[in-house]
C-alpha cells in the first residue's frame, strides 16, 4: 500500500480558485447575453465541482494505515475528528454553491435578457462570498493534503529497517550502504529533516530502510507532543531496528547518552539489531565503555564500519534474518 494520498488532486485555494473564474468569465462567449451569461456560471459550478471531487476523493478516515492516521493529525496538528467536521463542511459548502448556481442558471433561462447580466453577477457575488466564509477550512484541508502527499516512500506494510541512535552515528550513511539502490530523500510530517528511504530485496521480498533524523534520537523526556506522535507512527510501521552507536573521537554523545536512548527504544520494540559503528575509528575507551555497558545487559552487538563497509555483509545477513522471521510470523 502506497501514501494513499499520493494520487489525490489538491484543488486551488478558494482565493485563487475565485481568481481562475475571474480571469476566465470574460472569454465565455455565448449565442446570445443570456446563453453567455449561463455558460459563466456553469464554468463557475465547474470550478466548485472541484472541492466535491476533493472531498470525494480524500482517503476514509477510518480505513487509513494507523501510521497515515498519526501522520495525518500530526500535519493536522488537530485531531482526526476535526478533519472529518471540516471535509464534510466543505461537502456541503460546495454542494450548497453548486445549488445556488443552478438556482441563477434557471432563473436567468427565465428572465429578461437585460437582466442575464446583472443575475449573474449576483451568483458570482454569493458563491464567491459564500466559498470566503469556509476559506479556513477548505485552505487549510487543502494544506494539510499538501503536505501528506510529500510523505511519498514509505509503505507501511512493507517491512521496514529502521536505523536509529543518536546524531551523527552514521544513520544516513547506513541507509544507503544497504539498499540497493540511491536512496530516496522524503519528508516525514514529524521531523523538520528530511529522512532517507532506501529498498533492498530479501528472496524476493522487498524491505525498505529508512533513517530517523530528529525522531528516534533523543531521549523521551525532551519530546514535545509531535514528536512522541512520530514515535507511536514509528511503532505501526512493520519493522525492526538498527540501533548504531558511534564509538569514534568525533562522537558526539557520551555512553550512556547513547546507551539511554537505546533502552527507550527497546520499550517500544525488542527486535533491535545493535551495531558499534565507526570501528575504523575507534576510541578504544569509548569501545570499551559501550561494550561493556551493552555485555552487563546481556545485549549482543556487531561491529561494522558503514562508511567504509566494515562489517556491512554480516549487518545484512543478520536484517535478512530477521526480516524472514518476523514475514514468517
Ligand atoms: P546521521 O546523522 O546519524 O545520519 O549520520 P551521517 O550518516 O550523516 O554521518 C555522520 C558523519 O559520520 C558523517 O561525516 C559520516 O561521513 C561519518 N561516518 C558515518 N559512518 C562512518 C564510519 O563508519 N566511519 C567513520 N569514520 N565515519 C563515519
Amino acid at each position: 500500500m502506497l501514501n494513499p494520498f499520493e494520487k489525490l488532486n489538491c484543488p486551488p485555494k478558494v482565493e485563487d480558485l475565485i481568481k481562475i473564474v475571474l480571469g476566465r468569465l470574460p472569454k465565455i462567449s455565448g449565442n446570445s447575453i443570456k446563453d453567455r451569461e449561463i455558460r459563466r456560471l456553469i464554468y463557475y459550478d465547474e470550478q466548485v465541482k472541484r472541492y466535491l471531487n476533493f472531498v470525494n476523493s480524500f482517503p476514509r478516515i477510518d480505513n487509513l494505515h494507523p501510521f497515515y492516521k498519526e501522520a495525518l493529525e500530526i500535519t493536522a496538528g488537530k485531531s482526526v475528528d476535526n478533519i472529518k467536521i471540516c471535509l464534510s463542511i466543505i461537502n456541503k459548502t460546495s454542494l450548497t454553491a453548486s445549488s445556488i448556481l443552478k438556482r441563477y442558471i434557471s432563473e436567468i433561462r427565465k428572465s429578461d435578457e437585460t437582466l442575464a447580466n446583472k443575475l449573474m453577477r449576483q451568483a458570482f457575488g454569493r458563491v464567491s462570498s459564500l466559498l470566503r466564509r469556509r476559506k479556513d477550512c477548505i485552505d487549510w484541508i487543502i494544506d494539510v493534503t499538501k503536505s501528506m502527499k510529500k510523505i511519498k516512500s514509505i509503505d507501511p506494510e512493507m517491512p521496514t529497517v529502521i536505523i536509529a541512535g543518536s546524531p551523527n552515528v552514521g544513520k544516513s550513511t547506513l541507509v544507503s550502504k544497504i539498499s540497493s539502490a540511491k536512496p530516496e530523500i522524503a519528508n516525514y510530517p514529524f521531523t523538520t529533516k528530511e529522512i532517507h528511504v532506501g529498498h533492498f530485496d530479501i528472496n524476493g521480498v522487498k524491505v525498505q530502510v529508512i533513517d530517523t533524523p530528529g525522531i528516534l534520537d533523543r531521549p523521551m523526556k525532551e519530546r514535545n507532543q509531535i514528536e512522541r506522535k512520530a514515535i507511536n507512527a514509528i511503532k505501526n510501521l512493520n519493522g525492526i531496528i538498527v540501533f548504531l552507536f558511534d564509538i569514534s573521537q568525533q562522537s558526539l554523545y557520551s555512553p550512556k547518552e547513547q546507551f539511554d536512548l537505546l533502552r527507550e527504544i527497546l520499550e517500544f520494540n525488542k527486535n533491535v539489531i545493535i551495531a558499534l559503528n565507526k570501528i575504523d575509528s575507534k576510541d578504544e575507551k569509548l569501545y570499551d565503555e559501550v561494550s561493556k555497558m551493552l555485555r552487563e545487559n546481556s545485549l549482543n552487538f556487531m561491529e561494522i564500519s558503514a562508511e567504509n563497509n566494515i562489517g556491512i555483509d554480516e549487518l545484512k545477513e543478520e536484517i535478512k534474518k530477521r526480516v524472514l522471521e518476523m514475514i514468517k510470523q
